[in-house]
């Protein structure tokens, strides 16, 4: 008999969307659970195996606490590949829409001041590669099942995954729409990954960039071709960076007026008294 590649899956800060998307696939569970051996998968099932190695581990969320950052440490050393799976994962979600800005302790206290906070150790929100190595990426908010079984079949086969490189726009003109760049809207879709099918603009709504950056963005040109249609600098670099993350920051932090930092040297954490934090040491692994 053949042996079953074991699969987990695992989520940390976000809302879950990702593994929901794989919950959603009725008709295509059983081939799902009957293709792969699934070790660890909290929404779905009570049993767990939280101590054996994986051949894949598919992860959502960001990480948002030390102890996350101690987990996920612990789930790649273990695991023989690992995909990020959803924005959150990929970039760090829109928790990290202000990554670079330095400004963290400040925001939490004005959100949490005076909160009885059960969060032990808070800290800003990354995407997992700020800790650990990922092998593949699958963006989205949440991701696109399509992309999600074409990345599931491929590594049960142990394949490479290779996911579709042009921003939205292409899907877009594929799918025959009026382009609403072209008609005053503020639409990121010419730097935005493509893999939705150009799911908003489908339904006449500018993209927002929820599967964050394409290989080949051209923010430059981006924010020149919406500054002619008056829209304002600061409106467009919100916008860019509400799923941008960390990608926004390394790709094009200058451009936006962002610090370059490495964001795991610099992650700072709170106590849960809400006292100056003891500064923590770069958390990244061997592995990266
Ligand atoms: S509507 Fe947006 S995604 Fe579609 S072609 Fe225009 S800019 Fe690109
Ligand atoms: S069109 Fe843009 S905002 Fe809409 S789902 Fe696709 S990537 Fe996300």
């Amino acid at each position: 008999m053949v042996k079953k590649p074991k699969v987990g899956f695992y989520s940390f800060s976000g809302c879950e969307g990702d593994l929901l998307t794989i919950i959603h696939c009725e008709d295509e569970l059983l081939d799902i659970f009957g293709a792969v051996d699934v070790r660890s998968f909290r929404m779905a099932s009570s049993e767990r195996h939280d101590d054996e190695s994986l051949d894949v581990a598919f992860v959502e969320g960001s990480i948002t606490t030390k102890q996350q950052s101690e987990k996920i440490k612990k789930i790649r050393e273990r695991s023989s590949v690992i995909v990020a799976i959803g924005s959150c994962a990929c970039y760090g979600g829109p928790q990290s829409a202000r990554l670079g800005y330095d400004d963290w302790e400040e925001r939490f206290k004005k959100v949490y001041a005076g909160a009885r906070l059960t969060i032990v150790k808070p800290q800003e929100s990354q995407p997992l590669d700020e800790y650990i190595k990922v092998d593949y990426y699958i963006p989205g908010c949440p991701m696109d099942k399509h992309q999600f079984f074409y990345a599931l079949t491929r590594l049960a086969k142990g394949m490479p995954v290779e996911l579709s490189r042009f921003p939205v726009c292409a899907e877009c003109k594929w799918n025959e729409n009026e382009c609403l760049l072209l008609k005053g809207q503020l639409c990121l879709g010419p730097v935005t990954a493509g893999g939705c099918n150009s799911r908003c603009p489908n339904y006449g709504l500018p993209c927002i960039g929820c599967w964050g950056p394409t290989d080949e963005a051209n923010v430059a040109s981006e924010i020149n071709l919406l500054k002619e249609r008056n829209f304002r600098e600061q409106e467009i670099v919100n916008k860019l960076r509400l799923f941008g993350g960390s990608s926004m920051v390394k790709r094009f932090g200058e451009l936006l007026g962002i610090k370059k930092t490495s964001h795991a040297s610099s992650v700072k954490t709170i106590s849960r008294s809400g006292k100056k934090p003891a500064a923590s040491k770069s958390s990244t692994t061997g592995n990266k």
